[in-house]
Order: C-alpha cells, then structure tokens, then sequence
C-alpha cells in the first residue's frame, strides 16, 4: 500500500511514521508514506494556501487550487487516482471494520485541514470520502491522518510480524480482547489465572473467549448486537445476564 499524506506540516507526519512498527514497515517496503507540502503546491510568492470565507466570518479558510495541484502531482506519480480522503469531524466515524476495508486500497491520499476546514468545491471535486476520528475537533487534521495512516497500516500484510498480532485483537471480530498478563506469575501479590499456566491450549482457548465476551458484556454491551457468536457464546452471555439479574 502506497499512503499519501497532504499537510501543512509534513515534518509532524514524517517524524510519527518513522518510529517503532511502522518506520520498520516502511524500511522493509511493506508500505510507502510519502508526506507532502501543501505549501509546494501555492501559487503567490508568499505560498499562501489559505484565505478568507466568502460570506463573512473570522477564521481562514484552504484554498482548492494549492490541494487539487498536490493531489493531481499524486496521481500522475502513482498513475492512478488513489482513493482521497479528507479527515473531517463532519465524516463518518472510524472503525475497524472500515479500516479492514480500506486495508484493501493499494493507494490512499488522506489530506489534513487546517484552520476552518477546506473549500467545499475541493471537496465536491474529488474527495471519495471524508472520515472523523470522533466527535470533538481538534485545530488540524494531522493527529486524525496519522490516526488512519498508523490504524490502517497495520493491517497490510507483512507490516506486522504476524497476522494474528492484529486478528487477535479488540474490534477485530466485534468483541473487546481478553486481559493479557506478562511476567512475573505474581506480582504484589496478584496472580496470573492459573489457566494461563497450565499449558493446556484448548482450556486457554476457552477461558480467553469466555474472558473476551465478559469484557464487551461489561464495557460495551452495544457491540455484541451486531459481533458473531456462537451457540455456545450466546449460552455464556446468557449466563452473565442472569448473573446480574440475582445480583
Ligand atoms: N470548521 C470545521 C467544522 O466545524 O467542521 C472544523 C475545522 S478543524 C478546526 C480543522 C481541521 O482539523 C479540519 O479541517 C480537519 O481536517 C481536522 N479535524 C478536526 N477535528 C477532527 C476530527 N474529529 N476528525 C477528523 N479530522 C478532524
């Protein structure tokens, strides 16, 4: 996967995806960031991208021409036109399952606003889908890009070690992850549930499913209307619901 971002601040969006994971995927060529200068793409000799709203009002507004130039840049050098998304508090939430989606786009341009947002002509013209990381706004859309680039990222093949490092977790298959311990067994003195040292695979198996419907039972009941159950997890959930009745 090719990840193109368009930012007034592409040092911020470098620095981020240079570390840890990522910068490693990058370096092995399991994906490509490239993080682009809005400012290249000015056409006044002060590299002036944004300017005031028609119609009144205080803040500045980025102008279509400098994005539309830096977008059509992207196309011609991926000879194609990737799927271009605006990080906006006015889009569609994020999800995992959205992210698996777009895992699936060889080439992704998310552009970043800045200010009070984008001319919404730039937006009619080419943008494919305008995502938010949730309800609140934050002063630039770098913190929401990287959010996606790193959450998408991730699920490309080969960008992690393994595939079950990403299938084995929270939101993957619609239910919270069961709680992990490390070493030491005891430690102030709580204990590792015995069952993860028993090394019996088929009894930690259960325990961890068991463990991973009572953690969305608990925190985030809404999510076991739509996850996929079983015969025998639906038995389990009934189980805790009868559970918090007596009690
Ligand atoms: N005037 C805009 C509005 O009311 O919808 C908010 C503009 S915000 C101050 C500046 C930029 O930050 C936006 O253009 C967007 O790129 C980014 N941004 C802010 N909050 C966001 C969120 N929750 N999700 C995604 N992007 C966000």
């Amino acid at each position: 996967m090719r990840i193109d971002i368009i930012t007034l601040f592409p040092e911020m969006c470098e620095a981020v995806m240079s570390e840890s994971v990522i910068g490693r995927a990058r370096k092995k060529g399991a994906i490509e960031v490239n993080c682009h200068q809005l400012r290249d793409f000015a056409f006044d000799k002060h590299k002036r991208v944004d300017d005031t709203t028609y119609g009144g009002g205080m803040g500045m507004l980025m102008m279509a021409e400098p994005i539309a130039l830096c977008f059509e840049n992207i196309c011609a050098q991926t000879g194609t036109k990737p799927h271009f998304i605006y990080m906006s508090p006015k889009g569609r939430t994020l999800t995992q399952a959205r992210l698996r989606e777009l895992a699936e786009c060889e080439n992704i341009t998310i552009l970043c606003g800045h200010y009070e947002g984008v001319d919404q002509r730039l937006i009619d013209e080419y943008i494919d889908e305008e995502i938010s990381i949730g309800d609140y706004v934050l002063t630039g859309g770098e913190l929401p890009a990287l959010v996606l680039a790193d959450s998408v990222s991730r699920l490309v093949p080969g960008v992690l070690s393994d595939d079950l490092c990403f299938s084995d977790e929270s939101h993957f298959d619609g239910l919270l992850e069961y709680p992990q311990y490390t070493k030491p067994a005891v430690w102030r003195g709580r204990e590792v549930p015995q069952v993860l040292l028993s090394g019996h695979h088929a009894n930690i198996e259960k325990w961890r499913r068991e463990k991973s419907l009572e953690e969305t039972f608990f925190r985030r009941p809404d999510m076991l209307e739509s996850a996929e159950l079983s015969q025998k997890d639906k038995e389990f959930i009934s189980r805790l619901e009868s559970l918090c009745q007596q009690s």
